[in-house]
């Protein structure tokens, strides 16, 4: 069955588990034209390639990719994120090392453990969780990564060199993002491409990868943040939106074209009586709303979270394999 056939069976099967059955008819109905870029499918795939990979590696060479995560203090979503970065890793076959440090850690404690990671020849790569805590220097820190190992991709170093399209490490979520679209073949060329939000680590490197030469990309890319003017009319003229605001639900179905591709980078937490933790997870976009009127769409969870896991695991292979750099 082809990846497509199955995401859209997968979305009605996801909105099942979540409407009830009138409900669900209408929206099933709603959405025939609609395809869900199924995250966790892909994510399944690539990480039996690269399991795969492992395997030849080991075989080959006597090498297994190992990737150290630095985590500092007890933010939940970052423990949620660097313990499925560790479980991702045993399931492929990768070694991984967890460094935990409390929230009083100092900055050159930090960056001790940075440098001997640097120093450490069998470590491939390495990322530092962030947000760190307050008095810890964010910019300094990255600098402080040899971008040898930056598998994050955030170094100025490999930032800089994905502007100009040389190897380098890409950004993960950005990474899975491309990597989503060339799967799914999805149309980027002479395409509109309208990002929400300029962070660093996702708006701006999303707008330079689809911006450059080559496929998935040569789209004409707005990037729009909260500055813009007249946001809902920016949007509206988007061939591919990418949304990266990090407020639940912002992006509403009265700004989306029809036939667009909607791209939901956002993890919001929002109340939800109906679960039994009281919570549940949203996107930047009022998902249920626009996603009738969309040719492709991520859902939240299942879609972009589980690809930018898989994109840092791309990464420490090629950096393993020594694919960017000697
Ligand atoms: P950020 O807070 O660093 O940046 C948010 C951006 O949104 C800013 O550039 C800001 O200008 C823009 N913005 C804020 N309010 C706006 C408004 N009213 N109108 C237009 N633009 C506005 O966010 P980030 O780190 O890029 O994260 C964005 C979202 O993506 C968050 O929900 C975050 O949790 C999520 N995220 C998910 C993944 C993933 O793997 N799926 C990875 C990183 C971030």
């Amino acid at each position: 069955m082809m990846l497509t056939e199955r995401a859209t069976i997968d979305s009605r099967n996801w909105r099942a588990g979540c409407m009830n059955e009138p409900d669900f008819a209408t929206f099933a109905r709603q959405i025939e034209h609609m395809q869900l870029l199924d995250g966790k499918l892909l994510s399944e795939n690539i990480k039996s390639e690269l399991a795969a990979e492992v395997d030849l590696l080991r075989e080959r060479k006597g090498k297994i990719p190992h990737l150290a995560a630095v985590l500092v203090g007890e933010n939940p979503a970052s423990q949620v994120y660097v313990n499925s970065k560790i479980r991702s890793c045993e399931q492929i076959g990768f070694k991984s090392t967890l460094i935990r440090r409390p929230e009083d850690t100092s900055e050159p404690e930090v960056l001790d453990i940075i440098q001997s990671l640097n120093e450490d020849p069998d470590i491939d790569g390495f990322i530092v969780q962030l947000p760190l805590p307050k008095h810890i220097n964010e910019e300094k820190v990255t600098l402080a990564i040899d971008h040898r190992k930056d598998v994050d991709g955030f170094h100025p170093v490999n930032f800089g060199r994905m502007a100009q399209g040389l190897p380098a490490f890409l950004p993960a979520t950005p990474y899975g993002i491309v990597e989503m679209m060339r799967r799914y073949n999805i149309e980027t060329s002479g395409k509109h491409c309208v990002v929400v939000g300029r962070s660093n680590i996702v708006g701006t490197p999303i707008s330079i990868l689809l911006s450059r030469k080559g496929y998935p990309g040569d789209c004409t890319v707005t990037l729009t943040h909260s500055r813009t003017k007249d946001l809902p009319a920016e949007v509206r003229r988007a061939d591919i939106v990418v949304a990266a605001i990090g407020i639940p639900q912002f992006v509403k179905a009265d700004w989306v074209k029809e036939g667009a591709v909607v791209i939901d980078v956002g993890i919001n937490r929002i109340p939800d009586a109906s679960k039994k933790s009281g919570a549940r997870l949203v996107g930047d976009v009022d998902f249920d709303a626009v996603a009738p009127k969309c040719s492709y769409i991520t859902p939240v969870p299942g879609g972009v979270g589980l690809m930018t896991v898989t994109a840092l695991l791309m990464n420490t292979l090629k950096a393993c394999k020594k694919e960017i750099y000697q």
